[in-house]
């Protein structure tokens, strides 16, 4: 069976390359040509020879994802269903935003696994349990694929899936995408975004360390947390403090809250005076609010305090914003990614 190209990070092609008998630039000619040049089969890379060319296709393929189908927002959003190559079906949504100094980004929002093992009640990945977790040839082709067709700017960790709980592989998708001999996306334009597993933040941050990282944290009381959150209950708020502390300290980058806010559940004076209490301990940081996106045979309503979360945390000297959710008439906004349609 033919394996994946971009489960190779530069060193390991170079590996290969020296295994058949082929120099070690080899690998820097081919990261080249499939990441720069966008090449999509190994017949069209002149620069190597006809021979190798002939080889790396019966041993590689470069894509295999199938365009199942394309669904474009008012807003200008898109989002794509893709066939993987085991039939499973994963989500990715493109996005033509401005950045805060008013200028036009294109944003891909990516998945890291085929469902989420964490069954937070609000989000309807959440729901479906982990199918599996996506190799980092399959992180990457989401990227690849779109990035043919419109440059990405900026690669936001906010599709379906936890990303630190699939961390090998998306620690190396983030290398290929960023290694300087093939696309060379900055790691600072990358946001990974983490329901907040404490260890894995203090990995990140020893390892990639130049990623932005944004927190879900939703309530600032633990067992509202744990309510909400199922899956993090084995980790502590206090736990998680820390960890982001390290983040903050050792990187010199502004940490990212999100929050979600519920109507009736975590949008009253008492949650957003915990939140403040929970974000005064730690520095660099901003909080995004994030409106509700429905989700079927999930009982939560949109709240009406946003203007009041707003400004309590403006007042108590919190930068805060109220993030616009994203083609939701296509269920393609953050927490919607749970592919209907697989049904
Ligand atoms: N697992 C990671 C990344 C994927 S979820 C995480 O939890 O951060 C991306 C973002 O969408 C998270 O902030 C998540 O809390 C949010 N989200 C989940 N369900 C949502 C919903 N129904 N409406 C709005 N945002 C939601
Ligand atoms: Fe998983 Fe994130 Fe959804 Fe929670 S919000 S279930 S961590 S994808």
């Amino acid at each position: 069976m033919k394996k994946d190209i971009k489960d190779l990070n530069l060193d390991e092609l170079k590996q290969y390359f020296l295994s058949i008998n082929e120099p070690e630039y080899r690998a820097n000619e081919l990261f080249h040509a499939v990441y720069k040049e966008k090449k999509e089969n190994f017949h069209d890379i002149t620069t190597l020879p006809k021979s190798l060319r002939k080889t790396l296709s019966n041993t590689f393929y470069i894509y295999s994802f199938k365009i199942i189908s394309k669904y474009e927002s008012k807003d200008g959003s898109i989002k794509y269903l893709f066939q993987l190559s085991d039939k499973s079906l994963v989500e990715t949504v493109f996005m033509h935003e401005s950045n805060q100094y008013g200028k036009m980004r294109n944003t891909l929002c990516i998945s890291s696994s085929i469902g989420c093992p964490l069954g937070c009640k609000f989000c309807a990945t959440g729901q479906m349990g982990l199918l599996r977790n996506m190799t980092s040839g399959e992180i990457i082709e989401q990227f690849m694929q779109i990035d043919k067709i419109t440059k990405i700017n900026n690669v936001v960790f906010m599709g379906m899936g936890e990303p630190l709980l699939n961390y090998d592989n998306v620690k190396k998708a983030i290398e290929i995408i960023s290694d300087g001999n093939g696309r060379a996306l900055g790691k600072r334009k990358i946001v990974v975004s983490t329901s907040g597993i404490p260890g894995k933040i203090y990995q990140l941050t020893d390892q990639i360390s130049s990623v932005r990282l944004a927190i879900s944290l939703h309530a600032g009381e633990q067992s509202k947390r744990d309510f909400l959150m199922p899956g993090l209950k084995d980790h502590t708020l206090t736990e998680l403090r820390k960890a982001i502390n390290y983040y903050t300290r050792k990187t010199g980058n502004t940490i990212t809250i999100e929050y979600l806010l519920l109507k009736e559940v975590n949008d009253t004076i008492s949650d957003v005076k915990s939140l403040v209490d929970f974000l005064k301990k730690l520095k660099f940081v901003k909080v995004n609010l994030i409106r509700y996106n429905p989700v079927p045979h999930v009982k939560f309503k949109v709240s009406k305090k946003e203007i009041m979360f707003l400004r309590f945390l403006q007042e108590n000297g919190i930068r805060a914003t109220l993030r616009k959710s994203k083609g939701p008439d296509i269920s393609a906004a953050c927490g919607q990614l749970a592919t209907k349609l697989r049904k």
